[in-house]
């Protein structure tokens, strides 16, 4: 016990001592000395039922705290640490309330719609000022609504049901009204609560729109003038005037070069403009066949080209987008193996029931720096090795979006100086079985 408790205790115990003693003199005195006794007892332990009340009275006070006593007894003592203990308490509790409520006063204040949702029930719990602009959320008619009713627009039963796995909702129509976009992002963030933030992206959107339009625009109008200016070029007889050689053939390299960008331009706006493609059976015996031609004429016998066709099955997509993605692949190999080197196109199945399309390489190799960025446009490793070779920097996009559209995914593995291998995975869904004869593999395979 700390000294100024121990010290008020035994003040106690002196005072109920120095009563007991006065009784008893008093008692022989008048020579009553028991009924004084008793008197006095009960005179002490009535004054401690006092006491003891004025401690439950401030226990029991929720308003205003009265000041702590001021004696130097057990009781008051007592009377003083409850006073100092309910202080604190009030001061935490009040500090407490301040940053919940400049915590609410933020979220309240985002320009997201932020929406608290009970994880069981998935009712609403609570919601900002931009839930209401962005989600149609009303105060207080929707808190404790289930959710899925209230946004009845947006797909969400099975968007919750994946929970922690729910991916976000790039682009979606609010149910206020539809030509505002959103993204949606679930965030399970504890046991018992989910928040769902909703972000306004009409803007972006409608950006991103206008940028596609405007490249889409410009390569158009550049394909007319570049059509008139390269006919004219391959119209001029370097023989019929041998100064103007050298830079005839350049200005005929140029003007191809700007040809094929313009073209992977238009190429790549119209695979963005699309969702999806036309599902056509894809014979993959012909299209190896097609690959294997198109890799020997570019690359004019400095290769060793194979192709291994162990399938045994076509693919469900879009004949012309996928020779032009395969056909990109191949391309590249060719490109970017030096002279001597090995390229080899094989079509196997995979694992999971699907089909995989490797094209690889002995070539230079990628450093695994640039795997990552690999397929953004214009991303190149060596600018001017894709430009000697005639590359745009387009190539990989344009694969990345065609296998976007069929939802399937490349998988890049290179090692510098060694050579790459680029695998491109078909699902299950995207495989079916080949009706033709499949030629034996002796011959399908060709050195
Ligand atoms: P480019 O027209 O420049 O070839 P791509 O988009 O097809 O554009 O390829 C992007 C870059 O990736 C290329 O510039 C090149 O540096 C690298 N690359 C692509 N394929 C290969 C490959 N098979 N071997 C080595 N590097 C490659």
């Amino acid at each position: 016990m700390p000294r100024h408790l121990r010290s008020a205790w035994f003040k106690t115990l002196g005072q109920l001592a120095l009563v007991l003693v006065a009784a008893v003199v008093a008692g022989l005195l008048i020579g009553q000395v028991w009924p004084v006794l008793t008197a006095a007892a009960l005179a002490v332990v009535g004054w401690h039922y006092l006491r003891l009340r004025r401690v439950l009275v401030r226990l029991g006070a929720r308003q205003r705290l009265d000041a702590p006593a001021r004696g130097a007894g057990a009781w008051d003592e007592l009377d003083r640490l409850l006073h100092r203990s309910q202080a604190e308490m009030r001061a935490r509790k009040k500090r407490l309330l301040e940053m919940l409520r400049a915590y609410r006063a933020a979220a309240a204040a985002l320009p997201d719609a932020v929406v608290v949702i009970e994880r069981n029930s998935q009712r609403v719990v609570w919601f900002n000022r931009a839930a209401t602009d962005l989600l149609g959320l009303r105060h207080p008619r929707d808190i404790g609504a289930p959710v899925v009713e209230r946004l009845q627009s947006l797909p969400m039963s099975h968007w919750l049901a994946a929970g922690r796995n729910a991916e976000p909702m790039h682009d979606a129509a609010s149910p206020v009204a539809p030509d505002l976009r959103l993204n949606l992002r679930l965030i399970p963030y504890s046991e018992e609560y989910w928040l769902l933030l909703a972000r306004d992206v009409s803007k972006l959107l409608r950006l991103e729109q206008m940028r596609r339009d405007f490249v889409a625009n410009v390569s158009h109008e550049l394909r007319t003038p570049l059509t008139v200016v390269h006919g004219y070029l391959d119209m001029l007889d370097p023989q019929d005037m041998p100064e103007w050689a050298p830079m005839l053939s350049e200005m005929q390299k140029q003007s191809q070069r700007m040809t094929q960008l313009v073209e992977d331009l238009l190429t790549l706006s119209r695979l963005e403009a699309q969702d999806s493609l036309p599902d056509e059976g894809v014979a993959m015996a012909p299209m190896l066949a097609t690959l294997r031609r198109e890799a020997e004429a570019l690359s004019q016998g400095r290769h060793a080209v194979t192709v291994q066709d162990h399938a045994g099955v076509d693919l469900w997509g879009s004949n012309k987008e996928l020779h032009s993605a395969f056909s990109n692949l191949v391309g590249n190999a060719v490109r970017y193996t030096p002279q001597g080197g090995a390229i080899a196109i094989e079509f196997a199945r995979a694992a999971d029931g699907g089909a995989v399309l490797r094209v690889r390489d002995t070539g230079y190799g990628i450093p695994a720096a640039h795997l990552p960025r690999i397929t953004e446009r214009f991303y190149r490793v060596s600018t001017s090795r894709s430009r000697e070779s005639g590359g745009t920097g387009l190539g990989l996009s344009i694969v990345k979006h065609v296998l976007n559209l069929h939802q399937a995914r490349l998988e890049i593995e290179s090692q510098v100086g060694r050579g790459s291998t680029f695998s491109v995975h078909f699902g299950a869904e995207r495989v079916h079985p080949r009706h033709d004869t499949p030629l034996p593999l002796a011959q399908s395979q060709t050195a």
